[in-house]
């Protein structure tokens, strides 16, 4: 299974890969992770894309399709924050005809916007686990002994910004997709195991069906 997974900023995209990663043996590749971890190794790439990362805007195509490109193997992967808008679509396309290597699905999870907001905003990150936490909805448990982070671009004026980017920019891919019969939608609303459900039945849908609200010639 090769799957990719698009959605706004906090819609759960993060923690639904590494369910399902857990779930199905599929390899987890985030590209905010991987920015992150560049720039914690404090590398010369991290030091170029820092700035970027730190204000909530994208890194250069080039940068970040050079990050992922050694993570893009023939096995079984969840792809998560790439890619972000047409160019890098199809930048990505290129990439795996070039390596041999297809795409199976494209999910998007769907959120309304102030969910996202209240979601982002109330979001921690345990430094010794790497988990992620609500302060009011799912506050760190006991046994976590944090210290509990925010993430540089959690603040309200960034992630104002990575929506708009995200409404502008990433989910107009949804038609991209979904002209080669992709692409399916499931919502986030509910528990986390729903939702991975939810979502690992639409990975075994019918790839020939249409999408809904694509529409496609029958006879006559
Ligand atoms: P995320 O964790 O997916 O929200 O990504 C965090 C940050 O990493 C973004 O705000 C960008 O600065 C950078 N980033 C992640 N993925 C991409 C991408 N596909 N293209 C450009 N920048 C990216």
């Amino acid at each position: 299974m090769r799957l990719l997974l698009l959605g706004p900023p906090g819609s759960g995209k993060g923690t639904q890969a590494q369910r399902l990663a857990a779930m199905t043996g599929a390899r987890h590749i985030a590209t905010g992770d991987l920015v992150r971890a560049e720039i914690g190794a404090g590398t010369e790439l991290g030091r170029r894309i820092k700035d970027y990362n730190d204000r909530g805007d994208l890194v250069p195509d080039e940068l970040i399709l050079g990050l992922v490109r050694p993570y893009l193997t023939k096995g079984s992967w969840i792809l998560d924050g790439l890619p972000r808008d047409e160019a890098q679509a199809r930048a990505l396309d290129e990439m795996l005809k070039e390596m041999g290597v297809g795409l199976d699905r494209v999910i998007v999870l769907v959120m309304p916007d102030d969910a996202l907001i209240m979601r982002l905003l109330g979001r921690v990150q345990s430094v010794a686990t790497a988990k992620t936490y609500h302060v009011t909805y799912d506050p760190p448990p006991q046994d976590d002994p944090g210290p509990f982070v925010r993430r540089a671009d959690d603040t309200p004026e960034d992630v104002r910004r990575r929506l708009e980017i995200y409404h502008a920019e990433t989910e107009p891919l949804q038609r991209y997709y979904a002209g080669r019969g992709l692409l399916r939608q499931v919502n986030t609303r509910g528990p986390i195991d729903t939702v991975a459900a939810a979502i690992l039945q639409a990975v075994d849908d019918d790839p020939a069906r249409p999408t809904p609200g694509h529409r496609v010639k029958g006879p006559g």
